[in-house]
């Protein structure tokens, strides 16, 4: 059976401080199936980060349940929109972090370590330390570092939003790329209505604040595999693109 690698049901979630209660989500429910990529989309504050934390474990909702299929448990992996290598390491070093602290640093880990190396195009900068990379070179760094750990179930809180434009398009197209030709099921929350079509199978449109599920796109395009920046190309992609603009306004409206 194809049981569902991450199944979220009725996540409802509120932050409470000394100001009172902000309600961040409501009764979010979806599914994510093995090898699929979802981007999920909403507008700024609507409660995207608070989700991808829920799901991660890093934040217990407040009622509802997140439900992680067993090969998946403790397997989850999380990028953040800064890099957050370490200054003193060296990228191998910052690489083998994760297997160094959990010990599980052995040859076939070093071995897979340097195939993500190279095919990245980092290989030459193996011995070189973060502030000696471009940013798009460092944000692929800490991918890799992500994917040393062989995470079952990805998820990405805005990877590319602090590159600039051209090197972001380069950057989130060779890691769909890449995260597509390994078949790993991933989560991407993006602003970026054309990063989401272009790289996910389905786009979930979150409300403004608190979020629910306003739609659920599967996004079908007739030449996406060849590769994310060709998709932007394909005949459908204006029209989904109008569709998720159209959305996303209609949450900005009396903002
Ligand atoms: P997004 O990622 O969609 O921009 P977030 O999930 O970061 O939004 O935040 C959703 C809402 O919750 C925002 O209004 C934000 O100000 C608020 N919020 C986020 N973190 C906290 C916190 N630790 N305490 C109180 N409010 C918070
Ligand atoms: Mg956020």
């Amino acid at each position: 059976m194809n049981q569902p690698v991450l199944e979220c049901k009725n996540i409802c979630f509120s932050y409470h401080n000394l100001n009172g209660e902000t309600k961040a989500l409501t009764n979010i429910s979806f599914q994510v199936n093995k090898g699929e990529f979802l981007a999920i989309v909403g507008p700024s504050g609507c409660g995207k980060s608070t989700l991808l934390s829920i799901i991660a474990g890093l934040l217990a909702p407040e009622s509802g349940e997140v439900l992680v299929r067993d090969q998946e448990k403790g397997r989850i992996g999380y990028m953040l929109q800064q890099d957050h290598l370490l200054e003193w390491r060296t990228i191998w070093k910052n690489i083998l972090l994760g297997p160094e602290i959990t010990k599980t640093l052995t040859p076939e880990k070093e071995e897979l370590a340097e195939r993500l190396l190279s095919d990245y195009g980092l290989s030459k900068f193996k011995y070189k330390k973060p502030g000696e990379l471009s940013g798009g070179m460092k944000q692929r760094a800490a991918l890799i570092r992500t994917m040393v750990m062989e995470p079952g179930l990805l998820l990405l809180d805005e990877p590319f939003s602090a590159l600039d434009y051209q090197t972001r398009l380069t950057v989130s197209a060779d890691i769909g790329k890449i995260i597509r030709a390994s078949g790993i099921t991933a989560i991407l929350i993006t602003h970026d209505l054309s990063e989401a079509i272009s790289l996910a199978d389905r786009v979930i449109v979150l409300s403004k604040r608190p979020a629910r599920i306003k739609n659920n796109i599967p996004v079908h395009l007739t030449i996406k595999d060849s590769s994310p920046l060709a998709a932007r190309n394909a005949p459908e992609f204006q029209d989904l693109f109008n569709l998720l603009w159209k959305e996303i306004s209609d949450e900005y409206e009396g903002l």
